[in-house]
């Protein structure tokens, strides 16, 4: 096994670091889940599109530099290194993107990939709803083939910046009789569609995170089908590989945030006695990304050899959901009250961000899956276990 990047990669990520520095916005944008940052952040998709940063593994037909995965994640390590803005349109991007690619018509590529890799097109999920998160296959939305159309009635909620997307991708019920994983397909929506109602959901700090969507015979256009009628949850599948394994969470992401934590542990400790145990805990989490950092890079090897990600995305999930838990933990136990601080008061360490990274990381069991769903998985795909 040979642990060096090649000269190419090295070049590589030389270029990304230094466009990185020279762009990236002088002040933070606003926050993303604010109707200006949203925008903003939109912006910032269109800058990183012109320069040919917003898709590098993509075709370079639809935006990308056509590298492989282990440019990838250098791309996604010099990204999160630099500070630079986080990515409003990672829905379409890392999630709708590859099941695109896999199950799309050479149609819905020329349609949808370009103005998603630009930021013109920003993509929402709309997956769970009231009765339906951890059990998706019960979902009850339904879609019923009308003429060139499906006529949509139902709710879905939790929708992730669903109060401004320009698109949803549903997973929806086109067999009214059927049950469970049969019945089910893949509909790309848009926000505009006359008959869908998007409701703003507030979250703890108040900003409309999410959207709740209401379905009121709702007329989609049947050419708007990604797969085939009744195969939706082959292709969900494939989605949630993308969000738990490799393209959601890539390792960039954890390594930056234990740079910093190291870096808060050393100002700490020059100022003040520092328990041990939290040096030990600092440790640890640094160890732990780095770890995640090599697991990850040994997984896209083994894709780029034609394997396949399967059911150890799960494992990878429960990994950097409880890795970015303990790294925010391990931060605010080194701060002590001032961990308490909101961003504009005026003693707030690194403008408050530890508590609200503690409070982004605390939903990371949840979404994408909760880790309880994971942990099932695992034990029966993984480790053959028989099913409770
Ligand atoms: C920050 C965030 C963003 C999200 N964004 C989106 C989005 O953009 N689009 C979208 O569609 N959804 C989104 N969700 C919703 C998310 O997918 C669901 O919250 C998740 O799937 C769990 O579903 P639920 O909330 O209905 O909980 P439930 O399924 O009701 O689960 C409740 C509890 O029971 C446990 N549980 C349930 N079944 C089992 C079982 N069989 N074995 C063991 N334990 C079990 C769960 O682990 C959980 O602890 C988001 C959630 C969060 C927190």
């Amino acid at each position: 096994m040979d642990l060096r990047f090649t000269a190419d990669q090295r070049d590589f990520r030389d270029e990304v670091r230094t466009w990185l520095a020279e762009n990236i916005p002088a002040e933070p944008l606003p926050p993303m889940d604010t109707p200006e940052g949203f925008e903003a952040h939109r912006g910032w998709e269109r800058i990183l599109f012109d320069a040919g940063w917003s898709v590098v593994n993509w075709p370079e037909a639809y935006g990308g530099r056509e590298v492989g995965l282990v440019e990838w994640l250098l791309f996604e390590e010099e990204y999160y290194r630099s500070g630079a803005p986080g990515r409003v349109n990672t829905n379409g991007i890392t999630l709708l993107g590859p099941t695109l690619f896999a199950y799309g018509t050479p149609e819905q590529h020329e349609r949808f990939m370009r103005p998603m890799a630009a930021g013109d097109e920003i993509w929402a999920q709309g997956w769970s709803e009231p009765d339906s998160g951890s059990d998706l296959a019960s979902i009850s939305t339904r879609a019923i083939r009308d003429g060139d159309d499906f006529v949509l009635n139902g709710q879905k909620t939790w929708c992730s910046r669903g109060a401004w997307a320009d698109w949803m991708f549903c997973i929806v019920r086109t067999d009214p009789d059927s049950e469970r994983h049969r019945g089910l397909s893949y509909l790309l929506v848009p926000a505009d569609s006359p008959g869908l109602e998007r409701r703003p959901v507030g979250r703890l700090d108040g900003e409309p995170a999410f959207a709740e969507l209401f379905f009121s015979d709702c007329r989609v256009p049947a050419v708007n089908l990604l797969g085939e009628e009744g195969q939706g949850w082959s292709v969900a599948m494939a989605t949630t590989s993308s969000e738990r394994g490799l393209n959601l969470r890539a390792p960039g992401r954890f390594l930056a945030a234990a740079g910093r934590l190291a870096d808060l542990y050393r100002r700490a400790s020059a100022e003040h006695d520092v328990d041990p145990g939290v040096l030990d805990q600092v440790v640890r989490a640094w160890m732990a990304a780095d770890a995640y950092r090599w697991q990850t890079y040994a997984t896209a090897s083994r894709l780029q050899a034609g394997g396949e990600l399967g059911a150890s995305a799960s494992m990878m999930k429960v990994f950097w959901s409880e890795l970015d838990v303990e790294l925010h933990a391990t931060a605010l136990r080194l701060l002590g009250s001032h961990g308490e601080l909101v961003a504009d008061a005026p003693e707030a360490v690194d403008a408050g961000s530890w508590m609200s990274g503690y409070l982004f990381a605390l939903s990371g069991p949840i979404y994408a899956g909760t880790n309880e769903i994971q942990r099932n998985i695992i034990a029966e795909r993984v480790l053959g276990l028989p099913r409770k």
